[in-house]
């Protein structure tokens, strides 16, 4: 058995439900409010005063996203001891960052020489991309925020991701346990503007621990942002079903499989990859398709075709059940080896042979000359940089022209 703990925010957790105030007549809270600073930092600000010396002022703040017991942290402003106090404390984005849209709910504890406290009332703050003025769409669990582009454009990509949702639900049992909102900023510069580290490449994120999603779509690439929107949510669903405090491992075939899956029918330049790879016997192992992807786009556009066919083949041949039966396991911290035997009764290197004999079966059937001629003409289009893999704690679209 494999679990993946995560002893860091386990260690973490300090349980401290806000308390009603103690001694309110004695230390009074002038103000208390949080700035934006989008996206490098937080401010909290606090003003208090007392009868005698302010000589401890602490911070306390939850952000919102998946926990299986409120974690606190805690922040202790610089000030000088006095019966006023101003102070501020910075949440520095370059240390830890927050996701646009991020929840944060914040309250005060402070303390005065003859040991008088008050605990402030909570208060809530958005992490919200100030630069530009949103508009939003809700749908079920869905809502879509976006700045540019009109009611079709927002319409289609809202249609995209209750066609996901739908899809993921009918053939593989797995739906959204809680709401996502979805941040469509108008360009991949626009979303790399509200990251602290932007990385060249990066065309959309998902913050799958917060229910976040931001993603670069221009309003002339809806094709593409339907794609990748219902290529995200598949993502999100799937993190969300298989959510566990042990940390779900899910073997990359499975998670990219599943996003593709939610995209619906295959792209045809992934598709004639997946040819090509068949033909020259340039499959990747799915022992090796296990681990993440190959940062060489040629290795990636194979294992991301793969991964999609896998999926395909797990779902139409052994149904909607065994896969959620799959993914039940792994939450509960199979190894890809006992939760594939226990389920299909193949391992790994099964399901490859399995898998290998399905899909060239499917491909001798095929055209040879028509295939041939296809595969021209889609290398002819120049090939797409999106993908260059993932970094842990995000999810890179893949980006599908
Ligand atoms: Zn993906």
């Amino acid at each position: 058995m494999t679990k993946w703990f995560i002893p860091l925010v386990l260690a973490a957790i300090l349980v401290i439900t806000p308390t009603i105030a103690h001694s309110q007549d004695q230390i009074t809270l002038l103000d208390s409010s949080a700035q934006i600073y989008f996206p490098s930092a937080l401010v909290f600000k606090i003003k208090a005063q007392s009868q005698n010396d302010i000589v401890k002022l602490r911070l306390h703040y939850q952000v919102d996203r998946m926990n299986y017991a409120p974690v606190t942290n805690e922040a202790w402003p610089v000030f000088t001891p006095s019966p006023k106090v101003q102070t501020e404390w910075v949440w520095d984005m370059r240390k830890a960052s927050l996701p646009t849209g991020a929840t944060v709910t914040y309250w005060w504890t402070i303390e005065d020489t003859a040991r008088d406290s008050l605990t402030t009332p909570s208060q809530i703050i958005r992490f919200d991309d100030l630069r530009y003025t949103w508009k939003k769409v809700t749908s079920g669990q869905i809502n879509l925020l976006w700045y540019k582009g009109n009611q079709s454009f927002i319409d289609q990509l809202m249609a995209s991701c209750q066609q996901a949702l739908e899809r993921l639900a009918r053939d593989t049992g797995v739906y959204l346990k809680q709401p996502v909102s979805l941040y469509i900023y108008a360009s991949p510069a626009d979303l790399r503007g509200a990251m602290v580290f932007p990385q060249e490449w990066t065309g959309g994120v998902a913050f799958t621990e917060y229910g976040l999603i931001a993603i670069g779509i221009p309003t002339n690439e809806l094709d593409w942002g339907k794609r990748a929107l219902a290529h995200e949510l598949g993502h999100m669903v799937t993190h969300q079903i298989t959510y566990s405090p042990f940390g779900a491992n899910l073997p990359f075939w499975l998670d990219e499989g599943l996003a593709m899956y939610a995209e619906g029918k295959p792209d045809p330049y992934l598709e004639s990859v997946l040819q090509k790879a068949i033909t020259q016997h340039n499959l990747i192992s799915v022992r090796s398709l296990a681990s993440p992807f190959s940062a060489l786009p040629e290795q990636a556009y194979i294992s991301y075709a793969e991964s999609q066919s896998l999926i395909a083949f797990l779902i139409q041949n052994y149904g909607r059940d065994k896969m959620l039966q799959l993914l039940n396991l792994f939450k509960e911290g199979s190894t890809y080896d006992e939760a594939l035997t226990q389920v299909y009764g193949f391992d790994q290197d099964g399901l490859d042979a399995q898998w290998q004999r399905y899909i060239t079966s499917q491909t001798q059937s095929q055209s040879k000359v028509k295939y041939d001629y296809f595969w021209e003409k889609v290398t002819e289009k120049a090939p797409r940089n999106k993908i260059t893999g993932e970094p842990v704690t995000a999810n890179v679209l893949l980006g599908v022209d």
